[in-house]
């Protein structure tokens, strides 16, 4: 049976999802539509659920089965219930939750709620990193941080180049639309930066539009038919269009938050507006796009969250 996705509101929230059990059940019945399957025998057998473990036996070889193995929720002690509620708010603030709001929310301490958060933009970099941009692809680069004089990283202005890709797709009359788009934060532009970036996140053959410097150039060499041009530096928004009006979006979303960030942590705020832009058009599925997105990403550490 094909799992339906339902749009919700707080209300619907907590009629759908009042107990911990009826997280257990609804994570189930979206991880295993056919009915759940004993990881020790592979059956499809009837369970017994043990209540104090979070667990169900299998009545077939008596093997004990957790239904948050293998997900981002497991061998954490915050709840299912505050988890939903977490993906819940995440999915319907379109600005980007912080980790001090998310911790008053849901009643966890700040370090609990920023490790949630962690765990869910890893989901939503992994769900991402599923597709590929294809078709024409505006590619370009920005710079995003503050000035960090003072800071541990030196004097000056400290920014970290980002390079940033969007597909887009000709409608009629010669306009065109956005697609889709990538991000990643770099230690530096050059050509092997620009080109496994593409690489990684333009499928080959794919019409490559940059402002043709020099870094961009190689592109060609490696199986994309790129489309240089010359820009004068205020004309940068015509030529690129879609680029430049994705990075000015990007600007007023959450422009603060990356101020004194390394570029490990700056992609993660990436990968959270990259995903939320690529799904911008299925805005009321979100709640169950992330939560299929976090059951699919694997159990993470917490010393993994902090490179
Ligand atoms: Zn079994």
């Amino acid at each position: 049976m094909r799992y339906q996705y339902q749009p919700l509101n707080l209300v619907e929230f907590f009629s759908a999802f009042p107990t911990q059990e009826a997280c257990e059940y609804h994570l189930i019945r979206v991880r295993w539509p056919k009915g759940m399957v004993c990881s020790k025998c592979g059956k499809e057998a009837i369970y017994g659920r043990i209540h104090l473990r979070r667990a169900y036996q299998c009545r077939s070889c008596r093997h004990f089965n957790y239904p948050t193995a293998g997900t981002i929720f497991h061998k954490t002690r915050t709840s299912l219930q505050r988890w939903f509620l977490a993906i819940f708010l995440i999915a319907s603030d379109k600005r980007g939750l912080s980790a001090l709001h998310l911790s008053k929310q849901i009643r966890v301490d700040y370090k609990t709620a920023w490790a949630m958060l962690q765990r869910i933009r890893h989901a939503m970099a992994k769900r991402d990193a599923q597709y590929k941009l294809s078709g024409s692809v505006e590619l370009d680069e920005m710079f995003i941080g503050a000035s960090t004089e003072g800071k541990k990283r030196g004097r000056g202005t400290e920014q970290t180049p980002v390079l940033v890709a969007v597909s887009f797709v000709s409608g009629k009359k010669e306009k065109e639309y956005m697609g889709f788009a990538k991000m990643r934060a770099v230690k530096k532009i050059n050509k092997e930066t620009v080109l496994k970036f593409a690489n990684d996140t333009v499928e080959h053959g794919s019409r490559v539009r940059s402002d043709g410097l020099r870094v961009y150039l190689t592109l060609e060499k490696y199986g994309f038919a790129h489309e240089p041009l010359t820009i004068k530096k205020r004309k940068a928004h015509i030529m690129l269009p879609h680029v430049h009006t994705y990075i000015s979006n990007l600007r007023s979303f959450v422009m603060g938050t990356f101020h004194g960030l390394d570029e490990t942590h700056i992609q993660h705020y990436l990968d959270e507006f990259c995903y939320r832009f690529n799904r911008r058009k299925r805005y009321p599925e979100l709640f169950d796009r992330l939560l299929l997105a976090c059951l699919e990403k694997g159990e993470i550490p917490f010393p993994a969250l902090t490179p």
